[in-house]
């Protein structure tokens, strides 16, 4: 497996030169571009890895699939349905659905920002400090490290050019969709985006997902099976952006990206894999990453379909 990685990964380093490190969060544009990490954990308990691997990074979105599971966890599949969606929207992670439509509950997807905000207040706690705080507990456990914690220097970052998700939270306000105060919710939203991972700790994470909510290693169970299917159908048509279908097509497994250059994948039965690879695509997809995940599910025939 080892050498399988070492020598996809050097197939796919020159993509890095395709894209480009995000630079709307001015300390994301601060990555070196031409990184690219991959982090394997096999049902068997196996670890592999290849490359930039133990580099930090901040997970962005793919705390979008923690944030969902803790609502879950909180509050139970109905109450979640009722405020967040299952259906994919389309358009960018960013996008200001300002349409009527797009701002009834069902269409508003947990994948995307307007729905992750929302979803910050679905955590229970007496306050924003301690909803953040379970969450991070939260991520801890799945990541199967204890020591993670948040960049604070990515977070002042997001907190300061964070016009567009005050806007996105602004007007789930106006729409009565969001009842608390608005800078508490996003505080705690740009918290969870500046979590520091590594391509390990995605890779459990998505181990976790493939197993169905037990623990890799000691097959302790950490959220009920349900929960996975929920979790894992919603990666797989909404995990990659905008850029979903095409995923689907090229890589096939339930997976989330984060404009911080990480993916999470999820081999249901099979394995969790964590990429690492800054550049980025027009859509806020690793360049490279992709790649490197499209010929490993070639080779090893990861596709579900
Ligand atoms: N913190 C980022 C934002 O809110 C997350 C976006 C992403 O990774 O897709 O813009």
């Amino acid at each position: 497996m080892e050498e399988l990685l070492e020598r996809l990964l050097e197939q796919c380093r020159a993509f890095t030169s395709w894209g480009q490190a995000a630079d709307y969060i001015p300390e994301l544009a601060k990555s070196d571009p031409a990184s690219l990490g991959i982090y394997v954990i096999g049902s068997e308990g196996k670890h592999s890895w290849a490359g930039d691997c133990h580099q930090p990074f901040t997970i962005q979105s793919v705390v979008k699939p923690i944030l969902l599971l803790q609502a879950l966890l909180d509050n139970g599949t109905e109450h979640v349905m009722q405020r967040v969606g299952v259906e994919a929207t389309g358009k960018p992670f960013d996008a200001i659905n300002a349409g009527d439509q797009s701002l009834d509950s069902g269409n508003i997807n947990p994948m995307v920002n307007m729905g992750a905000i929302l979803m910050c207040t679905l955590i229970q706690g007496k306050d924003y400090a301690e909803r953040f705080q379970r969450l991070l507990e939260l991520t801890r456990r799945l990541a199967g490290d204890e020591e993670i914690d948040i960049d604070e220097a990515v977070y002042c970052s997001e907190k300061t050019h964070g016009s567009k998700n005050r806007a996105l939270a602004y007007l789930l306000k106006s729409h009565g969709l969001l009842e608390d105060d608005v800078e508490e919710v996003l505080d705690c939203y740009f918290r969870a985006c500046s979590i520091r991972v590594d391509c390990k700790a995605l890779a459990h994470i998505g181990a976790v997902l493939s197993n169905r909510g037990r623990l890799p290693a000691s097959n302790q169970r950490i959220f009920p099976a349900a929960m996975s299917r929920y979790v894992n159908a919603i990666l797989m048509t909404c995990g990659m952006y905008d850029g979903s279908g095409e995923f689907a097509l090229r890589v096939g497994v339930p997976a989330k990206s984060g404009v911080g250059g990480g993916i999470m994948a999820v081999v249901p039965t099979r394995m969790g894999i964590g990429i690492y690879g800054p550049a980025l695509d027009r859509k806020g997809n690793s360049v490279a990453g992709i790649r490197l995940l499209e010929q490993l599910s070639r080779e090893l025939y990861l596709s579900i379909f």
